[in-house]
C-alpha cells in the first residue's frame, strides 16, 4: 500500500435506475482499462444487466450486491429499481428506502477498503460514510456541466421566488449565457417552495457537493467550456469532465459481439438512405399517457418521415394497443416506420448513418449519445433536469429545436399536440436549418472523439484525477 505502483481500488455506487447505472458501468470499464481495480455496488436485480455489459471486459469489473430495504418503507420487497416504483408516492418511498443503505455501504467499505468512493448524487450521506474511512468521495450526477451550473445557481439564488406567476419568465442568475425559464419548467419541489422529501434530498445533495472531494462529469470540455470553467472557477466546485464515458468502450471487442447488433432494427436501418430516419425515444423511465402517444403517432405519420419509435408501455396487453395508435396505423406505416416495444439498442441506432434526427426527452445520456452521433434533436423534456438540458441543446449548442413542452411533470401527461411534434420533426430532418444543425452536431461529435484520445481533454483529466487519487492514497498511509 501507499507506493506509486500499488493498484488503486475505486468503488462505484450508482442509483438504482438505468440512466444512472449505464454511465457508471462505462466509468468502471474506463478505470480498469487504466489499470485500476473497480467494484460496482448494486442490487441483485441490476447485477445481471451489469454482468452482461462487463463480461467480456479485458480486466474484470467486480460487483458487490446490496439490497434496498424496501419492505421497511412499505414497498414490495422486489421493488429494487426506480422504474418499478410506478407512482409518485412509490417513488418517494423508494428514495426513502435508498436512504437506509448506509449500513450496507459501510460494511462494504469496512471489508474492502477501496481508495475512493464514486457515489451517486442521490446518496448525499455517502460523503460522511466515506470520510469515516478517510477516503475521498466523488459525486456522479450523470448530467451536463451546463445543468450542474444551472441547478446550483437556482439553489443559491432562488430567482423563481421573484416572479408572481408560473408562466412569467425569469433568468437564471450568474450563468455565462442568458437562460430564460418559467416556474412551470422547474421540479415541483422547487416551484412550490414547499419543504418535502424531494426538496430535502435536493438540499442535502447540494450541501454534500460542497463537502465532497469533487464531481465527475460525463461530458467533455469542448462541448461546454464556459460551463466547465464556471462550475469550478466561479461556483467553486472541483470537477473532472472525463466523458463521453462509453466511447472508448465502443470499439472494444465485447461490443462487436453484442446481441444488440443483431436487433432487427439495425438490419432495417441498413436498407435506408443516410439521414432518412428519425429516431423517437424518451429514455428508460418516461411513460406517456395513451392520448399523448396517439398525438406522436399522428405526427410521425403526417410528417412523412421514416421513423423508429420506442414505446415503453406497461401492461402492454393486446387489447390496449389500439388505444394509443390510430386505426390501421401499423399497416399503413409498414416499411416506413418501426415501433420497438421495450428496450432499443439506442447507441447503435443513433450512430447508424440512416438516422438523421432524434426526438428526445433530453435525459443526459441520450443527449450526449446524440451529440456523439452528430444527430440534431427535437427536444421534449419531461422531468428531472431535462428542461436545463433542453436549453443547452437548443440555445447554447444550437443543435436542436423544442417541440414546445412547457411543464415539468413526474407523470408524463398529454401536453404536446401532433402539429407541434410534426413541425419539430420536419425542422430537424429536412431543409437548410436541419443541415446546419447536423453540421454543428457533427463538429461536436468529432470533438468528442478527440477528447477521449491520448492527449485529448477527457483523457488528460482522467490522468490528472488518477494522479491526485494516488497522492491522496500515499498521503494517508
Ligand atoms: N436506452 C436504451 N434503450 C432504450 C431506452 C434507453 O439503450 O430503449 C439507454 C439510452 O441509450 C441511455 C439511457 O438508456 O444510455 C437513458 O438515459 P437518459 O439519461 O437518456 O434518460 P433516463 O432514462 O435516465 O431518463
Amino acid at each position: 500500500m501507499g507506493t506509486k505502483n500499488h493498484q488503486l481500488h475505486i468503488a462505484l455506487f450508482p442509483f438504482m435506475a438505468q440512466g444512472h447505472i449505464i454511465p457508471v458501468i462505462d466509468m468502471a470499464k474506463l478505470f480498469v482499462s487504466r489499470g485500476l481495480k473497480a467494484t460496482i455496488i448494486t442490487t441483485a436485480l441490476d447485477a445481471p444487466f451489469i454482468h452482461k455489459k462487463i463480461e467480456n471486459s479485458t480486466s474484470p469489473v467486480h460487483i458487490f450486491t446490496i439490497e434496498v430495504p424496501t419492505l421497511e418503507v412499505g414497498l414490495p420487497e422486489n421493488c429494487q429499481s426506480l422504474h418499478l416504483a410506478t407512482s409518485p408516492e412509490m417513488q418517494i418511498k423508494f428514495f426513502k428506502a435508498t436512504g437506509l443503505l448506509e449500513p450496507q455501504l459501510e460494511q462494504f467499505l469496512q471489508q474492502n477498503r477501496p481508495n475512493c468512493l464514486v457515489a451517486d448524487m442521490f446518496f448525499p450521506w455517502a460523503t460522511d460514510v466515506a470520510s469515516k474511512f478517510g477516503i475521498p468521495r466523488l459525486i456522479f450526477h450523470g448530467t451536463s456541466g451546463f445543468s450542474l451550473c444551472a441547478t446550483l445557481c437556482m439553489f443559491l439564488y432562488n430567482p423563481s421566488l421573484q416572479v408572481s406567476s408560473d408562466s412569467e419568465t425569469f433568468f437564471i442568475p450568474n450563468l455565462p449565457d442568458e437562460i430564460e425559464l418559467t416556474r412551470k419548467k422547474l421540479p415541483d419541489f422547487i416551484r412550490d417552495g414547499v419543504e418535502n422529501d424531494f426538496s430535502r434530498l435536493y438540499d442535502e445533495g447540494k450541501k454534500a457537493e460542497e463537502r465532497s472531494y469533487g464531481v465527475l462529469v460525463n461530458s467533455f470540455y469542448e462541448l461546454e467550456p464556459a460551463y466547465a470553467d464556471h462550475y469550478t472557477n466561479v461556483l467553486g466546485i472541483k470537477a473532472w469532465h472525463i466523458g463521453p464515458l462509453w466511447i472508448r468502450n465502443e470499439g472494444a471487442k465485447e461490443d462487436k459481439v453484442s446481441i444488440d447488433e443483431q436487433h432487427e432494427c439495425i438490419k432495417w436501418l441498413d436498407s435506408k438512405k443516410p439521414n432518412s430516419v428519425v429516431y423517437v425515444c424518451f429514455g428508460s423511465l418516461s411513460n406517456f399517457v395513451d392520448a399523448q402517444l396517439l398525438e406522436i403517432a399522428k405526427a410521425l405519420e403526417s410528417s412523412g418521415q421514416q421513423f423508429i419509435w420506442v414505446v415503453k408501455k406497461q401492461n402492454n396487453d393486446q387489447e390496449n394497443q389500439q388505444d394509443w395508435l390510430p386505426e390501421g396505423f401499423e399497416k399503413r406505416i409498414e416499411g416506413k416506420g418501426l415501433i420497438i416495444r421495450g428496450w432499443a439498442p439506442q447507441v447503435k441506432i443513433l450512430s447508424h448513418e440512416a438516422v438523421g434526427g432524434f426526438v428526445t426527452h433530453c435525459g443526459w445520456n441520450s443527449t450526449l449519445e446524440a451529440v456523439c452521433a452528430g444527430v440534431p434533436m427535437a427536444t421534449w423534456p419531461v422531468f428531472a433536469e431535462q428542461f436545463y438540458n433542453e436549453k443547452l441543446i437548443t440555445q447554447v449548442l444550437r443543435i436542436g429545436v423544442g417541440v414546445g413542452a412547457k411543464e415539468w411533470s413526474r407523470v408524463a401527461v398529454e401536453s404536446v399536440k401532433s402539429d407541434a411534434i410534426e413541425k419539430a420533426v420536419t425542422r430537424i430532418m429536412v431543409g437548410e436549418e436541419a443541415e446546419e444543425m447536423r453540421n454543428r452536431a457533427r463538429g461536436y461529435a468529432e470533438m468528442a472523439r478527440r477528447a477521449v484520445e491520448v492527449g485529448g481533454s477527457s483523457h488528460a483529466n482522467l490522468n490528472a484525477l488518477i494522479e491526485e487519487l494516488r497522492s491522496h492514497d500515499i498521503a494517508h498511509e
